[in-house]
């Protein structure tokens, strides 16, 4: 799916870097006690020290500190045991402090990678790219302004402001726009599954700023390369890139060359625009934050964490298909979610048979209920245990495949208990041989016609048949034996 193809042709190379930035879902900020909750009233959620206050102190929250050293790990990162901060200065009416205290020399993290899927398929049986992490370390967030059309003013809201962030800073090692897009999804995965952060690119949870360059094809030197700003979704990622490369591209065609700059994407016009001239790091003055002495994390502490990392997306992928043999799609909507992931998991420690069964049942038709009666898998109250108990209740031919997708109905929407709503609701299905040869030999007593139509060699009527016998049962018959007998009597 290298979709730039026909730009890029075999004379140009893409090289992109991605620098992102996901809020951490700690209960309160990093370095005061203000709540972090999203969605609150404008400033509500505001304590001395965010407004830059005189006389208040930062201290760090530790909850911070675990969740990076976290996503660190799962980065394969070498995680530093003494860390500092820095104040980075810039003015803006959204950093009250002047400055934002993040980290320059000292990261918490270095030296990591993360292994994408590159050829569109996000399951990861074709090609890999193996991207390099730079570093990673904490900040805060500022505050947030919004810029009302046709009104001289403007509003900060400072309910972000020291929201505690981990910026992501990845080599330059990505090549096109959809390998872009494949490492941000990734990395969305892995936040989530660490259980560190909603990853809600909509809310801003997860943001990114996309370095990229273009180099003639087999050129070793990188390009100069433009900082696209503030990409908000998965799908700008990969258009903004692809915008910026096109870009540059018809810059160097035309004989002209690309200034380094900053800029924004416009999302109307499908195109970048400039939005200042490239900043240098010498220009935020960095210098080691006075008020916090060098953080130390423990190796004990390292290794605590490390032993009590979740299981990522990858990893629960590769076991589902290799040890439990669940097909590659299914393998891939269930790892889609840490909830429905250990739902699954759960559920499968529940039964005695093979897990592809269990994973029919929640693909199908688990989804589509909760997705019907409106619920989170969290909230729909039903165990795993509960669920498989369902599943058991259809294979054994107790209810029908449809009576099982009813009784999950109920299951939420009333809380009774599966042989209740069975027994309450008349679903137990007939199995009774004798009974069900009953109803066919009336049915077909009934409609000599049909018979006669059938044994000239229209068998479309067996499912016309079929249909009248379930009917005269209430639907209540096992149609795989209505179907056997019917078949049998017509054919002799
Ligand atoms: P800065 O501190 O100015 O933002 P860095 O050197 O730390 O610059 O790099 C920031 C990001 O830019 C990194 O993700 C890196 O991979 C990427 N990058 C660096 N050089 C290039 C280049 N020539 N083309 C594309 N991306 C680049
Ligand atoms: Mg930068």
């Amino acid at each position: 799916m290298d979709d730039l193809s026909d730009i890029l042709g075999d004379e140009y190379e893409a090289v992109i870097g991605l620098e992102v930035h996901c809020q951490l879902d700690t209960a309160s900020k990093l370095f005061s006690g203000a709540s972090t909750k999203y969605g609150a009233e404008p400033n509500s959620q505001v304590a001395p020290l965010d407004m830059g206050l005189p006389g208040t102190l930062p201290v760090v929250n530790r909850k911070a500190v675990e969740y990076a050293v976290r996503a660190g790990l799962a980065l394969r990162c070498d995680v530093r045991n003494e860390t500092k901060f820095a104040r980075k200065n810039y003015f803006y009416p959204d950093l009250p402090k002047g400055y934002q205290i993040s980290q320059h020399r000292a990261p918490l993290c270095e030296n990591g990678e993360l292994v994408v899927p590159i050829d569109g398929d996000p399951l990861g049986d074709g090609d890999v790219r193996r991207v390099g992490i730079q570093r990673l370390h904490l900040e805060e967030d500022a505050g947030k302004s919004t810029h009302l059309k046709g009104q001289p003013h403007s509003l900060v809201d400072l309910n972000r402001c020291g929201v505690p962030l981990i910026e992501i800073v990845s080599e330059p090692d990505l090549r096109t726009p959809a390998e872009a897009r494949a490492y941000m999804k990734a990395l969305r995965d892995i936040v989530v599954f660490l259980d560190i952060s909603d990853g809600e690119m909509s809310e801003g949870s997860l943001r990114c700023d996309a370095n990229v360059s273009v180099r003639p094809s087999g050129d070793e030197a990188f390009g100069t390369r433009t900082e696209l700003k503030n990409i908000n979704s998965f799908k700008f990622v990969h258009d903004g890139i692809a915008a910026e490369i096109r870009r540059q591209i018809e810059l160097l065609e035309a004989g002209e060359s690309v200034e380094q700059e900053t800029r924004l994407y416009d999302v109307d016009a499908g195109r970048t625009r400039p939005m200042r001239s490239k900043e240098e790091s010498h220009d935020y003055r960095y210098f080691p934050e006075p008020d916090l002495p060098v953080f130390t994390v423990d190796k004990e502490w390292i290794e605590e964490i490390r032993a009590n990392l979740p299981a990522l997306p990858a990893e629960r992928r590769r076991m589902y298909r290799e040890a439990w043999n669940v097909g590659r799609d299914d393998a891939g909507v269930l790892t889609g979610e840490p909830a429905l992931a250990n739902f699954f998991e759960a559920s499968v420690a529940h039964w005695s048979g093979d897990a592809q069964t269990v994973a029919n049942w929640i693909v199908n038709q688990w989804l589509r209920v909760l997705n019907d009666t409106g619920h989170t898998i969290d909230e729909a109250g039903v165990e795993p245990g509960e669920f498989v108990g369902v599943v058991e209740l259809v294979e054994d031919r107790v209810i029908s495949q449809n009576a099982g997708q009813t009784v999950l109905e109920e299951m939420i929407t009333t809380g009774r208990d599966a042989e209740t709503i069975v027994d309450d609701e008349g679903l137990r299905q007939m199995t009774d041989a004798g009974a069900i040869e009953s109803l066919v030999d009336d049915v077909l007593d009934d409609n000599p016609e049909q018979v006669a139509e059938y044994r000239g060699g229209n068998n479309n009527v067996l499912g016309w048949f079929i249909g009248q016998v379930m009917q005269a049962s209430g639907g209540s018959a096992d149609p795989k034996i209505v179907r056997s007998l019917l078949q049998e009597k017509l054919d002799s």
